[in-house]
């Protein structure tokens, strides 16, 4: 008969205590203890296995060690393989997460059917069996080594992973599974670890490359908890506004690649698209010479491409004026702002500024401050700006245009689009000597004299 163990966990930060305290230690939340109840199984440390699996314990040179990527499993989709690093791999938990109703599931369902030749297991404790008939009927895919369990006790379903061993494992979701060893909800602290640390235990010894979903919560953390984000060995984030059809997956963890490649997908009615040009589909009309739009030369993990920035500038209707961003930060619009009335003298306070940058996605890339500038001054004078130039640039407080990384790779794609002139600030001029490209490009130190470049006369 196993011993029961009461624990109190902070449902904040995962941290256990023998008593219940009002105030976590930890991580300073209030009355986030709850208790939970262990049986005396030993399952701590389980995250301790190595996750190299199999390798036999001793000490190797570095000549000895191997690396095989053709170990990978390949998933068949372009923009996962570059996220991932090549693929899954083998024994590899990875973790994808994303707000409810993004598209998680759709991406994991057309990777699953798209493996013809491979065994996959597909558990979903969301969506019953008939649902996820619909869904495969919606991306039209079919995959006969592809098997389906709507299951949610842990326990079943690692019956049937030694049983069935598949090539990849998915569960969809986390937060949906629940251990027999603990008494808690679904979704807690608690249940979410001790269902991660089962997996870990089952798959690795088995070598099943396992995707875990994941959802986020209204704080934009992986809901439950950090404490999975260190049992797992890869994170993947799929970020995206439901309204629009651009999903970027980026990785915040990648025991087995890089974490700054970042992959694009469009929805569309069959499932999502991959998209290996973004420039083309983020680019609105280029004909079109319409004030307030400026195009952003940006730099994503390893990627630049071009982004349409649109402003919107009029007088403030009501006493105090609309500040409203779609797909950038808020604050860094009010600092723009702010820096364009102090050091360039324009009256923005008594005016509406609305911003929008394309597809609805967000860029973290503080280059695209130079377009954002440009887009609200071309509106405010009302005056278009040439679509084929292109703008990357960090504006600081003094109103000084700043160098950003990757200058290089950013005028090479603005040239291969065809852009005609790049405003950018060159901290070393030489070192573009050897870019072999027609575009010209234009160095901006200050705003002002980016105004008068492209508004003067
Ligand atoms: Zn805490």
């Amino acid at each position: 008969m196993a011993k029961i163990k009461h624990t109190f966990v902070c449902q904040s930060c995962g941290v256990t205590s023998a008593k219940w305290v009002g105030r976590c230690n930890s991580c300073g939340d209030w009355n986030t203890f709850v208790e939970e109840v262990v049986s005396s199984k030993d399952t701590k440390n389980n995250a301790s296995i190595s996750s190299i699996g199999h390798v036999e314990a001793r000490p190797f040179r570095l000549s000895e060690i191997s690396i095989k990527e053709s170990d990978r499993l390949d998933t068949n989709n372009g923009e996962l393989n570059r996220v991932l690093g090549g693929g899954f791999v083998p024994g590899g938990i990875t973790l994808l997460g994303g707000e409810p109703g993004i598209g998680k599931s759709t991406l994991v369902l057309q990777v699953a059917l798209s493996l013809n030749d491979k065994k996959v297991l597909y558990v979903s404790g969301e969506e019953s069996l008939q649902q996820l008939k619909l869904r495969a009927l919606r991306i039209n895919k079919e995959n006969e080594n592809c098997v389906f369990l709507s299951e949610t006790s842990m326990e079943k379903i690692l019956f049937h992973v030694e049983k069935e061993k598949p090539d990849l494992l998915i569960i969809d979701s986390i937060q949906t599974v629940v251990t027999e060893h603990l008494e808690t909800a679904a979704g807690s602290v608690g249940q979410i670890r001790e269902c991660a640390n089962l997996i870990l235990k089952t798959v690795k010894p088995l070598q099943t490359p396992t995707l875990l979903i994941g959802h986020i919560n209204k704080e934009g953390s992986l809901a439950g908890p950090k404490i999975l984000e260190h049992i797992v060995d890869t994170v993947l984030q799929f970020e995206g506004d439901r309204n629009h059809l651009f999903r970027i997956l980026r990785s915040s963890k990648n025991r087995f690649g890089s974490t700054s490649e970042l992959g694009i997908f469009e929805m569309e009615q069959t499932g999502l698209r991959e998209v290996i040009n973004p420039s083309e589909l983020l680019l609105s009309n280029h004909d079109m010479q319409l004030s307030g739009t400026s195009i952003s030369c940006v730099q994503d993990g390893m990627r630049s491409f071009m982004i349409e920035v649109q402003a919107l500038v009029s007088s403030a209707a009501y006493g105090t004026p609309q500040r409203s961003s779609t797909g950038f930060d808020i604050r860094r619009l009010n600092m723009l702002l702010a820096v364009l009335e102090k050091r360039a003298g324009f009256r923005l306070m008594a005016k509406d500024v609305f911003l929008n940058i394309a597809g609805g996605i967000k860029i973290q890339d503080p280059a695209m401050d130079l377009g954002v500038i440009t887009s609200i001054l071309s509106s405010n004078f009302d005056l278009a700006i040439d679509t084929r130039c292109c703008f990357a640039g960090e504006v600081g407080l003094t109103g000084e245009i700043r160098p950003v990384n990757r200058i290089e790779q950013r005028i090479i794609e603005a040239d291969k689009l065809g852009f005609r002139r790049i405003y950018l600030a060159v901290s070393n001029p030489s070192k573009l000597k050897n870019i072999k490209a027609q575009i010209e490009v234009c160095n901006v130190r200050r705003i002002d004299q980016l105004v008068k470049a492209l508004f003067a006369g």
